[in-house]
């Protein structure tokens, strides 16, 4: 009939459309689905607007997941220069900003460009603000209920992201769907997200709102030196992201705030060269001004140096070096990167994504229990997942 096809896709974000492209490109009868008013509403919005597509350092080393394994074979053959190759192809214009990270130079707009215009030339339809009623298993495949009718196809993939930024159209739809066909969810959570503080040091470092300096953060064995940022909710920045997705409530994180820079030395020979000088001036030195201030009266430091003995000297360079918060929480969902956890991996192909034993049955995304650290590998998952699937579907 005139509704049936090969694959159909739910979702029409990056990995979706990736891997909509791919299956077209072999023949296939692809009908992407989305019940939002626009394709790929995550993409435009990554990376500032300018899209953080990938990550040419990624390795699976930079992904979380529960059977960390699972991503190694689909990452290997679909690689950051494979993504790359084919921006270029279309002549988008990128730069590097962080060590790896590729970024639009002009606007997220050009990627999504990219993914539309393949699907395309692949000859895969799009059909958005289509809601999703039901699915069913019939003889032959699946058969999609929609608002707008029965829709049916051999092979159904399931793209349809986590559970980060609703207001941008996340659902919980593909874990739903998940569970329905006997699969295993583990337990979703907020990563990549700003913390929240305690009310008393968040009204301590309130005035430090719009504050960043580079920092060495620790949580679970997990470090990163990059940025933090203070903003009037609690901290935020890179390396408090990158933490926070390691973070479990109740657990402190640990941050040197002088990453490479031996402070007990340093005070002992300021101790000795310039016994008049406090704390509070080293800190000028070392720390963006409004942030040495404020962590000066936070610890309650005063005095000149000579005052200091060689324990307090200890513990002063342990405070620096080794800062510990307990964060009250994370912003959550509604400002988190990304969802950690999902579609639990082992019932999984890690070279088709489909369900070990419902061959036509396919998750890729951010849905599964792969999740990336900042810095474009998400969307390397995104499209090394949408290809992968897309060769099989
Ligand atoms: P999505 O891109 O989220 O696509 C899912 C699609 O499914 C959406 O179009 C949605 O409308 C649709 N959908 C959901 N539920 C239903 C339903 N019930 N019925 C029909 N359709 C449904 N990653 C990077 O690598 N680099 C970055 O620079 C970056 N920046 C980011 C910035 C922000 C603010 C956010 C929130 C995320 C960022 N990410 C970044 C993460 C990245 O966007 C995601 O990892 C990636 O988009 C996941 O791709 P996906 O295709 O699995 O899901």
């Amino acid at each position: 009939s005139s509704s049936a096809y090969d694959v159909i896709i739910i979702g029409a974000g990056a990995a979706g459309l990736m891997c909509a492209a791919t299956a077209g490109y072999r023949g296939r009868r692809v009908l992407v689905l989305d019940h939002a008013n626009k394709p790929g509403k995550k993409i435009l919005m990554s990376g500032g607007g300018r899209c953080n597509f990938t990550n040419l350092n990624s390795t699976p080393a930079n992904f979380l997941s529960d059977n960390p394994h699972y991503c190694i074979s689909a990452l290997k053959r679909y690689t950051p220069q494979d993504f790359l190759e084919l921006v270029d192809r279309h002549g988008v214009e990128y730069e590097e900003k962080a060590a790896g990270q590729l970024f639009c130079r002009n606007s997220a707009k050009d990627v999504l460009n990219v993914l539309l215009t393949e699907c395309e030339w692949a000859g895969a339809e799009i059909r958005l603000k289509t809601q999703i009623q039901k699915v069913r298993e019939v003889n032959d495949g699946y058969q999609v209920v929609t608002g707008s009718g029965v829709l049916s196809c051999e092979s159904l993939v399931v793209a349809c992201g986590g559970l980060s930024i609703p207001t941008m159209g996340a659902t919980g739809f593909g874990y739903e769907l998940a569970r329905k066909f006997g699969l295993n969810v583990l337990p979703t959570r907020a990563g990549l997200v700003p913390f929240t503080l305690q009310p008393e040091l968040k009204q301590q470092l309130a005035p430090l709102s719009g504050v960043s300096c580079p920092v060495d953060v620790h949580c679970h064995n997990q470090h990163f030196r990059e940025p933090m940022l203070m903003t009037h909710r609690g901290l935020s920045g890179p390396a408090m992201l990158q933490v926070s997705s390691y973070w479990r409530p109740g657990d402190e994180v640990h941050i040197n705030l002088l990453p490479g820079q031996p402070i007990q030395e340093d005070l002992l020979a300021l101790r000795k060269q310039k016994p008049q000088s406090t704390l509070a001036q080293y800190l000028n030195q070392h720390l963006p001004k409004r942030f040495a201030q404020a962590f000066n009266e936070l610890q309650g430091w005063q005095g000149p140096l000579q005052g200091c003995s060689n324990q307090d000297i200890e513990q002063i360079a342990d405070t620096l070096g080794n800062w510990t918060v307990k964060p009250a929480g994370t912003e959550g969902y509604r400002t988190a990167e990304v969802t950690l956890g999902g579609v639990d991996t082992r019932q999984l192909s890690s070279k088709t994504m489909a369900v070990l034993d419902r061959p036509n049955l396919f998750f890729i995304g951010e849905v599964v229990d792969v999740t990336g650290h900042l810095g474009g590998h998400n969307f390397q998952w995104a499209w090394a997942s949408g290809v992968a699937a897309g060769n099989e579907a």
